[in-house]
């Protein structure tokens, strides 16, 4: 029978097991551990360095979804969670208007000063 080699690491596969699955027990405990990062990209930023009214600890996520759809929208305030799922078109929608609301806000700092 013809060697086989994992197809992550190259290393000569020995178990019956390793040669089914096409890789090692080594690169199957490495995917395993990272398969949460891997899978479902995820951002993380602190509040604090927006928002003068956040907390130490406070952040917001962006977690996309397994099926690539969406992402969820986590807002973590003093440990309590906002949870909001939004699909793609959703996300941008709510960037847009949110920015023009931002545009807003500035021009109307700017008539007051
Ligand atoms: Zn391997």
């Amino acid at each position: 029978m013809k060697n086989k080699h994992c197809k992550y690491c190259g290393e000569l596969l020995e178990t019956e097991k390793e040669i089914n699955r096409g890789f090692c027990d080594i690169c199957k405990e490495r995917k395993e551990a990272i398969s949460d990062v891997v899978d479902r990209r995820s951002i993380n930023v602190e509040l604090k360095a927006f928002d003068h009214f956040a907390h130490d600890g406070d952040f917001i996520e962006i977690t996309e979804w397994t099926n690539g759809e969406g992402v969820d929208l986590i807002i973590s305030e003093r440990e309590k969670e906002k949870y909001i799922p939004l699909t793609w078109g959703q996300l941008e929608a709510l960037v847009n208007v949110a920015h023009k609301l931002v545009i807003i806000n500035n021009y109307n700092d700017d008539e007051e000063e």
